[in-house]
């Protein structure tokens, strides 16, 4: 019953103080963390005139892409067909353009002689939205990509569900239309209505991972369904890795409902068994992502991405990322390299870091970020290395800290005196 904005029905927000409800419940947009980039905005219990109604059926209408998929498709179908000197594709617009188009573009910055590569690698030809409230666009390293599809396809997998994840879908759409052996497929799911661009209705759908919304409607919905139907007992796996300012909550809620959608496809029914899931996130979200999916465990394996100011492998040597994968498959099963320093824990059974030691007390491999951490006997855990135990506070926190007891604080680090949208640690240049 929720509204609806151009991104989808609206989530119901609820402004919370120390822990306390405060206030009216609001609907706001799912995708759009900034209000510049959508304003939608309506009280829980708010009258909404039928005029008004009207109106923002009429709004969101016309806040749809121009060009619909199908005449995307269309349009890439006679690019294709033109020689490469007639081959532009406008980069104020993101849009590749057709001759009788070059007109309307002509003082825009547009690329020339767009090859057959380019196109296969959208990825790099499109500018990443970099809009941290919204869209987010962090590209993986092609390391870490390679890692991925690897690690994938020697566990068995042949389908890939590429929820957010527009770099890994076209790693495996290009080694799909090289090599006559690499039998994988996959399905892009993104908000991005870019990629549409590049690729048809059985390979990209506009989507929205907040609301689980199908911007193509029933049909995006059936394409999504009979991709998951595992045919042929060809496996399927879905690999997401979502903006991190997200609401873990709006993301887990369709996580569940594309699990739910998978499970139902099989006539036999899988058991009681899950839909495979690689949730790629920051390590300090694990709390969050275990209360909703306790089947999940997280991985030592750090994601490394292309343009990621704070993150990316430097010249000057290894900056670490924080970014992990979160499975609901066996930990034991998924190997990491032993050339990138990362060794099997037989106690764990799991591969971890190389920084990361068994700790006898814990009796488990305790480190979250790489980095070798010390056990508290007080706090009867294992803790970063550079925190130390203060007897005011009763626990372990950093040497500069302030003693007061301060609110529930922050949602995301549980760190006090800034909210989520603040936190140091989602900054990222
Ligand atoms: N590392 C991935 C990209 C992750 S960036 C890769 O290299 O393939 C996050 C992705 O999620 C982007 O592709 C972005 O377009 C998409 N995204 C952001 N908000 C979204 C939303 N509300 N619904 C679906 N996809 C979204
Ligand atoms: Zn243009
Ligand atoms: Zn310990
Ligand atoms: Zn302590
Ligand atoms: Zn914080």
């Amino acid at each position: 019953g929720a509204p609806s904005c151009p991104h989808g029905p609206a989530l119901l927000f609820v402004k919370t103080s120390q822990g306390k409800e405060e206030g009216r419940r609001f609907y706001a947009c799912s995708a759009c963390r900034d209000r510049k980039d959508c304003n939608f905005f309506q009280w829980e219990d708010e009258k909404v005139s039928e005029t008004r109604l009207a109106a923002r059926e009429e709004y969101n209408r016309n806040h749809q892409p121009f060009f619909t998929h199908r005449q995307n498709v269309d349009r890439y179908k006679n690019f294709v067909l033109l020689p490469l000197s007639k081959r532009r594709f406008c980069q104020e617009c993101q849009q590749l353009l057709l001759p009788a188009e070059w007109e309307k573009h002509s003082d825009h910055q547009y690329l020339c002689d767009i090859t057959t590569a380019q196109l296969k690698s959208p990825s790099q030809l499109l500018y990443p939205l970099e809009n941290k409230k919204t869209n987010a666009q962090y590209l993986f390293a092609d390391r870490s990509c390679q890692f991925l599809l690897n690690l994938l396809i020697n566990l068995g997998f042949r389908r890939v569900l590429s929820v957010g994840t527009p770099r890994l879908h076209e790693m495996i759409q290009s080694k799909a239309a090289q090599e006559e052996e690499f039998n994988v497929r996959s399905l892009l799911l993104d908000i991005d209505f870019r990629y549409s661009q590049f690729y048809t209705e059985d390979e990209f759908c506009h989507y929205n991972m907040f609301n689980h919304h199908f911007f193509g409607g029933e049909a995006a919905h059936e394409t999504c369904r009979k991709f998951l139907y595992e045919e042929n007992g060809e496996r399927v796996i879905m690999v997401t890795d979502p903006p991190f300012g997200g609401l873990v909550e709006a993301l887990a809620s369709s996580f569940k409902k594309l699990m739910a959608m998978w499970r139902e496809t099989e006539k036999e029914g899988h058991d009681n068994r899950e839909m495979p899931v690689f949730w790629i996130f920051p390590y300090f979200f694990e709390s969050r992502i275990l209360d909703f999916f306790p089947s999940f465990s997280m991985m030592d394996y750090q994601v490394d991405y292309d343009n990621h100011a704070l993150y990316k492998h430097g010249k000057t040597g290894r900056r670490q990322s924080p970014v992990r994968i979160f499975t609901n498959l066996t930990p034991s099963m998924i190997v990491l390299p032993e050339e990138e320093g990362y060794r099997f824990c037989t106690v764990c059974q799991r591969y971890v870091s190389s920084g990361n030691q068994h700790c006898e007390i814990c009796n488990s491999c305790t480190s979250k970020d790489g980095r070798r951490w010390k056990h508290c006997v007080l706090c009867k855990k294992c803790v970063k290395p550079s925190w130390f135990h203060c007897n005011n506070c009763n626990c372990c926190t950093l040497q500069k800290h302030s003693c007061e007891k301060t609110d529930a604080g922050c949602f995301v680090c549980g760190g006090a005196g800034h909210k989520r949208s603040a936190c140091p640690s989602l900054s990222r240049s």
